[in-house]
């Protein structure tokens, strides 16, 4: 079955009825690109940056930092690359930079709020970042985002880094797209207002299930709790895609739920067509797309839009899948 599974990585993701989807890889590090493109990866959809800071004495320097976001710019081939920038605090620290105790890290200080508190730091990586968009597509993409202020206080960092990069007469793409993602609530219930200055979205469902539910995405005594398919989730997933759509930015999903194939109808009926996943996921998500419809996952997802709770919306789901062939 895995070397049946295998002999997809070549194959495009279209349903049966000739609706094509791009499946990207979710990554940490050039090794997991390998593993992605191996996968059959259309580009990086999520590059999570944390871990070129982790298991080292210091910040990584520009340089450093510009030859990681290089290579993965040149392996992936043309198609783009979405990484993000510094996601720390939270469940992840780094040993160098200490952050304060806290009651709720998980409410408190991380992703960009520490990045627009730290400029020096999240300049060098924008500056590495622009240098890499020379050799391949890149897009940036700002996590933790819960106010357009925030957006914009971003924005104005990568402006002086362009700025930096002109005056030093090295090249990066002035165009290059800043997206945001979507995992907090409230960027969620604001949808409509981000997608008026941002160039695309990327919708985080781990965290943003761990918000709207009000469930800690890493505490085991409530992890019976921490549902994926409750219908609001759904509803702000609707409200998000169709936001991005009315305004005619990109949208695609890279969470965890991405790389569920039984999420699939969901997909199709919102119309999201861009998923980035584990690289261990790509291939049983695209098989599931190689054999559905369009039209079928459609109503599917439409259903599911029509019950009331968690533990319906997932068995319907899992009954459509069990039903594929
Ligand atoms: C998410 O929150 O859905 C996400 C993709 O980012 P991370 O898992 O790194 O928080
Ligand atoms: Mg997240």
């Amino acid at each position: 079955r895995k070397e049946q599974l295998q002999l997809l990585a070549s194959v495009e993701a279209v349903t049966k009825d000739g609706y094509k989807l791009r499946l990207a890889g979710n990554i940490s590090s050039v090794k997991d690109l390998e593993q992605a493109i191996k996968f059959g990866a259309k580009g990086v959809g999520l590059f999570r940056t944390e871990f070129l800071y982790m298991d080292r004495p210091t910040f990584p320097t520009e340089e450093e930092q510009y030859e990681v976001y290089r290579q993965v710019a040149e392996k992936a081939g043309g198609h783009p690359v979405v990484i993000r920038t510094l996601d720390i605090g939270g469940d992840k620290q780094l040993e160098y930079f200490s952050l304060p105790e806290e009651e709720n890290p998980v409410l408190g200080y991380r992703g960009i709020r520490i990045s627009l508190d730290s400029k020096e730091l999240f300049k060098t990586q924008l500056t590495a970042l622009l240098r890499a968009s020379a050799h391949g597509h890149v897009k940036i993409l700002f996590p933790m985002i819960s106010s357009l202020m925030e957006f914009r206080g971003a924005k104005a960092v990568l402006e002086e880094a362009k700025l930096d990069l002109t005056a030093r007469g090295l090249p990066f793409r002035s165009d290059i797209e800043a997206g945001i993602m979507i995992e907090v609530p409230a960027a969620a219930a604001i949808a409509d207002l981000l997608a008026r200055e941002a160039d695309f979205f990327s919708i985080g469902t781990n965290d943003l299930v761990q918000y709207i539910l009000a469930v800690d995405r890493m505490n085991e005594k409530i992890a019976h709790m921490y549902h994926p398919y409750h219908p609001a989730v759904l509803r702000l997933l609707r409200q998000t895609v169709s936001a991005a759509k009315e305004a005619g930015i990109p949208v695609s999903v890279c969470g965890e739920l991405a790389g569920d194939e039984k999420a699939l109808p969901i997909w199709l009926h919102l119309g999201v067509d861009n998923l980035s996943m584990s690289p261990q996921a790509l291939l049983r998500v695209k098989h599931r797309i190689l054999n559905s419809t369009l039209k079928e996952g459609q109503a599917e997802g439409k259903h599911c839009y029509q019950l009331s709770t968690s533990e319906e919306i997932e068995a319907k789901l899992a009954g459509f899948l069990g039903k594929d062939p």
